[in-house]
């Protein structure tokens, strides 16, 4: 691509480095924000450099928030001896708008997938094998979606907790294997929740 402008080409080579945008793609969406008033281009360029500098993760569950506790860790009519285990922020996101939960989270931040180079350790594993053994927890619900990464994280992080003898299910199966949980509509994933299943049986029927 041959641009007539450094700053537009550097623009459009930053856009690009987005998932799911090629050049052309980058190139429209930059053309696009020159013809919008300036002010456009400060408010999106604003919002992203205060997230990037400001956002944090809640020291309990690991969400995103705003505060060093979320809100949901911080609400008292939430049942701290719940814990929803899922992937990341959408997962949350996705529960919440089902309003079938009134447990709390811990967000992994990821799954185990070697052949991405992700690892137990760069999970939030750890502290969430510590929230258990620290006696707290009554039961913990896995809601990672049903991919081998996610059955292999599931599964890694059962052996560690199996001997507190707490509670552990999973979210009933009416997500077709493979879904991403925030694809899941609203009712299902619900559904999937309050009905959710021993985790020792779900491992008899792999
Ligand atoms: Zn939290």
């Amino acid at each position: 691509m041959e641009f007539s402008s450094k700053l537009l080409e550097k623009a459009v080579h930053e856009m690009a480095q987005l998932p799911g945008i090629g050049k052309r793609t980058a190139l429209r969406l930059v053309l696009h924000l020159l013809r919008q008033p300036a002010q456009q281009t400060s408010f999106l360029a604003e919002a992203l450099v205060g997230m990037r500098e400001n956002i944090r993760f809640c020291k309990s569950c690991h969400n995103i928030s705003d505060t060093e506790v979320c809100e949901i860790c911080a609400n008292g009519s939430r049942d701290q001896g719940v814990v929803c285990v899922v992937e990341d922020v959408r997962d949350v996101m996705a529960i919440e708008n089902t309003r079938q939960f009134r447990g709390i989270y811990h967000v992994l931040g990821g799954k185990i997938s070697p052949i991405d180079g992700i690892g137990p350790s760069q999970l939030t594993i750890a502290p969430l094998v510590d929230k258990v053994k620290s006696g707290s927890v009554r039961e913990l619900i896995f809601a990672l979606s049903s991919t081998m990464e996610g059955d292999t994280t599931n599964f890694f992080i059962y052996k560690q907790i199996k001997e507190s003898g707490i509670t552990v299910s999973t979210i009933a199966r009416g997500i077709a294997v493979g879904d991403e949980l925030e694809y899941a509509d609203e009712v299902t994933l619900g559904r999937s929740i309050l009905q959710r299943i021993p985790f020792e049986n779900a491992l008899k029927n792999n």
